[in-house]
């Protein structure tokens, strides 16, 4: 651990009692917090003893709790839909049942399941790396996440909004992503995935999630391969031409060492258009 300014780990029991200082941050699994150095950093507030039960049911929604781990997550994913964790973090085996996505999105993490148990589905996502795969699978299900400001009080913005750039959010300072909810809607779609990365078990290059409603309204939420989540939305489904206009008018590709922005960009159409003949 190189947190070498850290002078107080405070561990909240409730909410009045989290106050998230200038210099200080959150600390849920402690993934990345304990694997860069970070001076300046003075205190961490450890939210991983709240007791948030990680997942809960509404009438409409799936909640899933910032601090529930990616292991506690990919159990969300009936044990039949559970396979090959590389070819399932490929896409190759195709499931239009989106409960499927729980599992694929975890088996994107180049981490493995010792990370998962205690990697965090809100740290993922207030992390905000482009290779974030709990970013891919909330902002392609349309979830919401609920954010607690300082001082009481919250608020709600999508999460595919939520993740505005690399390692950057809309979090203010003090705010608390406390949940993400899916809309049961959403987990009554149809859905493909697809996923690319430069070896087997790397990180991902980019990552394409199409997501059809009964309705025949089709999203296609790429992440990975983009700086931000950017999702194409089209009532009805889109013919090739009208979904290729619109990977082609995304401007944020991504490059860096896991892949440059002309082959993300080139395996985003790619994996989009196979992904509408697969909805089809
Ligand atoms: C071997 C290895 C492989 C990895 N592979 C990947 C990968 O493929 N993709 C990827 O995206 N990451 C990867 N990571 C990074 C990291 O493990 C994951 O992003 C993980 O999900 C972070 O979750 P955490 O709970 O450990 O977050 P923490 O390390 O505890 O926190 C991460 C950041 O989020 C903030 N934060 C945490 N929870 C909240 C909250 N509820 N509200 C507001 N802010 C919060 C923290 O202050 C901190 O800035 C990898 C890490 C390792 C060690």
């Amino acid at each position: 651990m190189d947190l070498i300014d850290v002078q107080e780990i405070r561990v909240p029991a409730t909410r009045s009692d989290i106050s998230v200082g200038p210099s200080e941050k959150i600390l849920a699994g402690g993934t990345w917090l304990f694997s860069v150095l970070e001076t300046g950093l003075t205190g961490l507030i450890d939210i991983t003893r709240l007791g948030w039960p990680p997942v809960t049911r509404t009438d409409s929604a799936l909640v899933i709790a910032a601090t529930c781990t990616v292991a506690e997550l990919s159990r969300l994913t009936p044990p039949a839909l559970r396979t090959d964790p590389v070819r399932a973090g490929r896409g190759l085996e195709s499931h239009s049942d989106p409960l499927a996505l729980f599992w694929q999105c975890a088996n994107s993490f180049l981490a493995s399941f010792k990370i998962w148990n205690v990697a965090t589905v809100g740290g993922n996502i207030a992390l905000a790396l482009p290779a974030g795969p709990m970013i891919s699978l909330a902002a392609s299900l349309d979830a919401e996440a609920v954010i607690w400001m300082p001082g009481g009080g919250e608020r709600r913005m999508p999460v595919a909004e939520l993740v505005t750039g690399v390692m950057k959010t809309a979090l203010m300072p003090g705010e608390v992503l406390r949940e993400v909810v899916i809309p049961l809607t959403s987990l009554e779609s149809r859905t493909g995935f697809r996923r690319i990365a430069l070896n087997d078990l790397g990180r991902t290059g980019t990552l394409v999630i199409a997501r059809r409603t009964a309705t025949g309204e089709t999203v296609f939420t790429v992440t990975g391969g983009t700086s931000h989540p950017v999702q194409l939305r089209f009532a009805q489904p889109p013919t090739a031409a009208l979904l290729r206009d619109g990977v082609s008018a995304i401007d944020c590709w991504y490059d860096d060492a896991h892949g440059s922005s002309d082959w993300r960009r080139a395996m985003s159409g790619r994996f989009a258009e196979q992904l509408r003949q697969e909805l089809a």
